[in-house]
């Protein structure tokens, strides 16, 4: 009999099976979709000259803390595919830019000199930031109020001014956790900036994937029979999943379906699957008749636009609105009406190219919205149904709604079925501190 059964191929899925396969354990894994990775795959679409280039679905990045997603692109062999960046570029309307790089110093001062240097905040600004910061280094472990307040709350309390917070926070936070931040519990925020920023010297640095996302999932193929096309329609701790009406057993199963594809396979579970409200994202892809830009990426500050990667020599720009529920109601076109008179300000040759074509994609259930006191409803990977565990970014894995938690929870999962199945084994990495 097979010894694990995983429903679901996005990134928490994918986690589990490969580390359930490396102890030698015979895994399958259904797919609904064509393709591996979930939320972060890609897929071909229609291009230039009718080429039908594969296009992220929206660009992910990871940090270098995320070292359990870096250990999952280890064990796919993938890890090369992925460039680290070290230099942040925030840019004023206008065109204006500060860098944010590591200097000198040591963690967590290694900012200083380019918060120094950077013209986005006044020298007052720049105090308050340095306050907030320090106070956020004690706090993070004293406190215990953190989950049930929001990140704005904590923020206001430390005397942060609306443009430090819409120019620094804002542009850091909501890009990472993906809600506005008088919805954040202030946990999640403090977790990015000490894991990402503060804790140690080189964890901020930016990772891009040089290669469509897709690809980097494909690997997990080799090691797991993968079905793809292959929905579950059903489950039972006795007959195990039903695929195209035919019934599969396994000695154990990791459900890692989004949460509301759960709550509709499995509604007895007791999981508060309300609580789990979604998000939305909103990428943008431009190709241009010429180079706008030879930055690598660019944070673009006080309009909605959050960010930009140069994914071909500065031709084709794929630009990220985090929290975009103000986009949500836009047409397509308005969309790129919007992207292209904002970018304009920013880099100036884009007001002399020729759009040759763009592609919007809505993701309206991007992540769920991490709200304060969420955390204590996000399940673990153990349920009441003996052979069924949990994978997936929304359950318990002690991060926010990441490709790092979701590998994190598939791990978590792939730990708990190895026990039930008397081949107990460690996968989780520890955080970087
Ligand atoms: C637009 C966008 C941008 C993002 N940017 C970033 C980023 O830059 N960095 C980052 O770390 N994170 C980012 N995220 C979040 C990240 O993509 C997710 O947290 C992560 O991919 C979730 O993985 P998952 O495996 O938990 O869920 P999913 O990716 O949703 O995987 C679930 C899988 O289950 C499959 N499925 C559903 N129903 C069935 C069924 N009945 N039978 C079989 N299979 C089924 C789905 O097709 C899917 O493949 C972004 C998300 C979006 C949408």
């Amino acid at each position: 009999m097979t010894d694990a059964i995983v429903m679901g191929g996005g990134v928490a899925g994918l986690a589990a099976a490969t580390a359930l396969s490396s102890l030698g354990l015979e895994v399958k894994l259904f797919e609904a979709k064509p393709f591996l990775g979930g939320r972060a795959t890609s897929y071909p679409a229609p291009g230039l000259a009718g080429e039908t280039p594969e296009i992220d679905n929206c660009q992910h990045i990871l940090l270098k803390c995320c070292v359990n997603l870096r250990d999952l692109y280890r064990r796919l062999g993938v890890a090369g595919e992925v460039e680290f960046h070290r230099e942040f570029y925030f840019i004023e309307p206008g065109g204006r830019m500060s860098k944010l790089a590591r200097g000198v110093l040591p963690a967590p001062l290694h900012f200083t000199e380019s918060f120094l240097s950077a013209t986005y905040l006044s020298l007052p600004e720049k105090a308050l930031l340095g306050r907030a910061l320090a106070a956020l280094y004690w706090q993070r472990k004293r406190r215990r109020d953190l989950d049930s307040i929001s990140m704005l709350s904590w923020l206001e309390g430390q005397g942060q001014t609306p443009r430090l917070i819409q120019r620094f926070w804002r542009q850091v936070l909501v890009s990472a956790i993906n809600v506005e931040l008088d919805e954040m519990a202030a946990a999640h925020g403090f977790q990015v900036l000490w894991l990402g920023f503060l804790a140690s010297a080189d964890s901020y640095e930016m990772g891009v994937p040089r290669v469509p996302l897709g690809q980097l999932y494909a690997a997990a193929s080799v090691r797991v029979k993968v079905q793809a096309k292959a929905a579950v329609e059903a489950f039972d701790a006795q007959r195990g999943v039903c695929v195209r009406g035919q019934w599969h057993a396994a000695r154990a199963y990791v459900s890692a379906l989004p949460a509301e594809r759960l709550a509709r396979l499995l509604p007895g579970l007791p999981v508060d699957f309300a609580a789990f409200t979604p998000s939305p994202i909103t990428g943008i892809h431009l190709w241009f008749d010429r180079a706008v830009t030879d930055l690598p990426h660019g944070t673009l500050l006080d309009r909605t636009i959050h960010w930009f990667y140069n994914k071909e020599q500065g031709r084709y720009l794929t630009l990220v609105v985090s929290a975009a529920d103000v986009l949500l109601d836009k047409s397509r076109q308005e969309v790129i009406d919007l992207a292209l008179a904002e970018l304009r300000e920013f880099l100036p040759e884009v007001g002399r190219a020729k759009l040759l074509k763009a592609h919007v994609v809505k993701e309206t259930r991007a992540t769920f919205r991490a709200r304060p006191g969420l955390e204590a409803k996000r399940p673990g990977a153990v349920t009441p149904v003996g052979n069924l565990f949990l994978a997936g970014d929304w359950t318990r894995s002690g991060w926010p709604a990441t490709m790092e938690g979701a590998v994190r929870s598939g791990y978590l999962a792939a730990e708990a079925v190895s026990g039930f199945l008397g081949r107990p084994a460690h996968f989780l990495l520890p955080d970087i501190a």
